[in-house]
């Protein structure tokens, strides 16, 4: 791709990936235009304003390793990147993910393979989890993998409103509308038309519409294999208390964490209650009494008692080939640039996918992570990018 520092650059979405690209392009020292399309200004629909904001480096690529190492100290550091207000509340509390007895063999390659990029990860077997941990049952549980550093959660919405607000003061224009069509010519788009009328024109378009990423490219004959899928959050109180509790992710599929004075976790529904979500935001509340309490109180018997405090759903934006992203550009609409389907961890890696996103515009191609491999070719030729962590 070649190299701009000026220009036209319009990014459709304007949650967590479209501003991050935004605020990046900036760093990055791109001196042209930089309008964010954004459909509803309250986010309240937004994977990101709807997410569990937890971030990992256990995941079984170097890729996605890389990019939450680059959050991770983005987030501990977040003073000294966007100065002393910004605060997202970074609790580095690790992620305790469990597994069988015939999982041990995978489990420690794979922890062997995330400390060799630069990960922090324990393998504890049993008794160092029953001794690290009390009043959490390890039955049945063969090993756990602990992220001592750079794992944990954070405020979504304050990170959200961190970058939005520093990309504003460098000049980036968010107007407050849906992009609904694209105006293209000689292998490029040229410009995108508004609901409001209005038309942007543009030398780069990058897409970060999340969930709806899939639908708003449909009409340029993009098959964009990105659907919403409904995920529902259970916020609770139980009396149980675990100094330094961590994002637990059990075998049985729950995964639970502290979130203020109480507590928040879920699990995926079962396949055949997993249609595309199209606007349904609707919690799942079946899924309370029918999977996560039963599995919860098995997990942490202590927590049987528990007091629903209350629930919400967001959406998942799920790349159906392989649960990875999509970054880079299009093989054939060249200035196209996709910034999605992370598919439930795009809030962690949304600083890396920012600034890969600002390199391949500004330089050509990405200079610190190379994030060739989420790259569109994957979805072109229908061979996914092995990822074995992926919840
Ligand atoms: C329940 C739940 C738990 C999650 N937990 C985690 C987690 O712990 N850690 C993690 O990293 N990730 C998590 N995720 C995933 C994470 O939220 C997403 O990967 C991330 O927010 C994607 O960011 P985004 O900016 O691409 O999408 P969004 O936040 O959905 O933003 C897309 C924006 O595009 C706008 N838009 C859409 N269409 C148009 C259009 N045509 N014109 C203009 N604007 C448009 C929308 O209004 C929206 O504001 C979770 C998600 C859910 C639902």
């Amino acid at each position: 791709m070649p190299a701009a520092n000026s220009g036209r650059v319009v990014i459709v979405g304007g949650a967590i990936m479209g501003s991050f690209c935004a605020w990046s392009l900036r760093k990055a020292g791109f001196a042209g235009s930089i309008t964010v399309v954004e459909k509803d200004a309250t986010y309240q629909y937004s994977s990101t304003a709807l997410s569990a904001a937890s971030i990992r480096t256990q995941f079984g690529t170097p890729t996605n390793i890389r990019m939450s190492l680059f959050g991770a100290d983005m987030f501990r550091n977040i003073k000294a990147v966007f100065g002393d207000d910004a605060d997202i509340g970074f609790q580095e509390k690790g992620y305790l993910i469990l597994g069988g007895p015939d999982q041990i063999a995978e489990r420690v390659a794979a922890a062997e393979m995330q400390r060799a990029h630069g990960a922090d990860i324990l393998v504890l077997d049993p008794d160092a989890l029953g001794a690290r941990f009390p009043g959490i049952s390890f039955d049945g549980v063969g090993i756990g993998t602990f992220g001592a550093q750079h794992e944990g959660w954070f405020d979504a919405w304050s990170l959200l409103s961190t970058v939005r607000r520093a990309a504003r003061q460098l000049g980036v224009d968010y107007v407050g509308a849906a992009a609904q069509t694209f105006e293209t010519h000689d292998a490029k788009i040229t410009g995108v038309e508004l609901s409001n009328g209005e038309k942007v024109s543009c030398d780069f378009c990058v897409l970060a519409a999340g969930a709806l990423s899939g639908r708003v490219v449909a009409p340029l004959g993009i098959e964009l294999p990105v659907v919403p899928k409904k995920r529902t959050v259970f916020s609770f109180k139980t009396p149980f208390r675990l100094k330094d509790f961590p994002m637990l992710f059990d075998s049985s599929g729950i995964w639970v964490r502290p979130e203020g004075e109480g507590y928040i976790g879920g699990i995926q529904p079962p396949a055949e209650k997993d249609a595309d979500a199209d606007g349904d935001f609707e919690p799942q509340h079946e899924l309370m009494e029918e999977r996560f309490w039963p599995l919860l109180a098995k997990r942490i018997p202590a927590m049987e008692e528990l007091r629903l405090h209350r629930a919400w759903a967001g959406h998942y934006e799920v790349n159906t080939l392989d649960h990875n992203g999509v970054v880079g550009a299009h093989d054939e609409l060249t200035n196209l640039i996709f910034a999605t389907g992370f598919s439930g961890h795009g809030v962690m890696h949304a600083p890396a996918v920012g600034r890969g996103v600002a390199e391949l515009i500004t330089g050509g191609g990405f200079q610190s992570i190379d994030l060739s491999p989420l790259g569109w070719g994957r979805i072109r030729a229908s061979v996914p990018m092995v990822e074995t962590i992926v919840y």
